[in-house]
């Protein structure tokens, strides 16, 4: 696998709305692979690929990250900021972030109340996003020459490898992403029956909005979703509690709180890993939503399922996946998407 492409995926800024960098990179891996490439008017990228005479499947991997907005700038030239996406905030402490400007990048930290100063009623109290602020380290005068409401704030972290895992912010969902854009190289060396359609979607941490517009677009018959789940599986969990295991194989989605999946593409995902012997784990994750209930729901209706990447720590910026999921996860939509074409014979 292309590790250093998922590095790039990784530490390129993409908030909801402002996925356009990571659009580019789309663009980049996939040219010369597919039949066409083009994006929307909201900006999900479509990258088509031409099958002999099969059912419309689409893929859905979202290439936005959750992030920041900049609302306020104060009277000391430090910002205030609404969330993109869901945020615990406890994650926040101590962060490094980049505001994107329109003259550059510029680094920040997300500043709050040092634990000394904080009265014996605050110490108890869990941390709010209100809490916190953003320190440019610059005068009023500078923040406000640079810095505009409206201006997006990403996460700043590397992407390292840690024992035998791989570890970086934004793995949700560059990690499906990676997935998909791996999957279609190696489907364009083989050739498949179904019309693919292979969507990097826009707006999935605010509600599924890309794909709800690819999918009444495209109108596929088929649709597979490819995004990380959660895997519980540390200290203080108990086993009923894990939903994914790392290192245990791609996820397959029987339902998450947006979707019940397709028991017919379940099915198909099960007997595929089966029979050609790929680790994989049956998933049901009891809160969060994924772009698969878009494609069930929008357009004519699909047959729809989700293969998932696990990821402990998830929307932190130390997200942590195992590489041979990421793996399997490739190697198991590229035999489903081969045989997809018999859901619909
Ligand atoms: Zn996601």
């Amino acid at each position: 696998m292309d590790l250093e492409l998922l590095r790039e995926l990784c530490e390129t800024g993409g908030v909801p709305g402002r996925e356009e960098r990571v659009a580019k990179l789309v663009y980049a891996t996939l040219r010369g692979h597919v039949d066409s490439l083009e994006t929307d008017p909201i900006g999900n990228v479509i990258a088509y690929r031409k099958g002999s005479g099969g059912p419309k499947l689409m893929l859905a991997g979202h290439m936005d990250e959750i992030g920041f907005i900049v609302t306020h700038v104060d009277e000391n030239g430090f910002l205030r900021f609404n969330p993109l996406g869901g945020f615990d905030p406890k994650t926040l402490t101590a962060q490094r972030v980049v505001v994107h400007t329109a003259s550059g990048d510029l680094p920040g930290v997300m500043g709050s109340k040092p634990i000394h100063i904080m009265t014996e009623e605050e110490r108890k109290q869990p941390p709010k996003l209100e809490d916190y602020f953003i320190d440019l380290g610059l005068s009023k005068e500078a923040v406000d020459e640079k810095v505009a409401v409206g201006d997006v704030v990403t996460r700043e972290r590397a992407m390292v490898r840690i024992g035998s895992m791989i570890n970086s912010k934004s793995l949700d969902n560059r990690a499906g992403l990676f997935v998909m854009l791996e999957a279609v190289r190696r489907l364009a060396t083989m050739g498949h029956t179904v019309e693919l359609y292979a969507v990097a979607t826009v707006q999935e941490e605010l509600g599924l909005r890309g794909a709800q517009v690819a999918a009444s677009r495209i109108q596929p018959q088929i649709g597979i979703g490819l995004d990380t789940t959660i895997a519980n599986d540390v200290p203080g969990a108990q086993p009923h509690e894990a939903v994914c295991k790392l290192g245990a194989g791609a996820g397959i989605k029987i339902m998450d709180s947006s979707v019940v999946c397709d028991p017919r593409m379940v099915d198909l995902m099960r007997r595929t890993a089966q029979r050609y012997s790929i680790p994989h784990q049956m998933e049901i994750l009891p809160r969060g939503g994924t772009d698969t209930a878009a494609m069930q729901r929008f357009g004519q209706g699909a047959i729809t399922g989700c293969i998932s990447i696990p990821s402990r720590y998830v929307h932190s910026v130390i997200e942590m996946i195992s590489e041979h999921d990421l793996a399997a996860a490739v190697d198991l939509l590229v035999a489903v998407v081969a045989d997809a074409h018999t859901l619909l014979a």
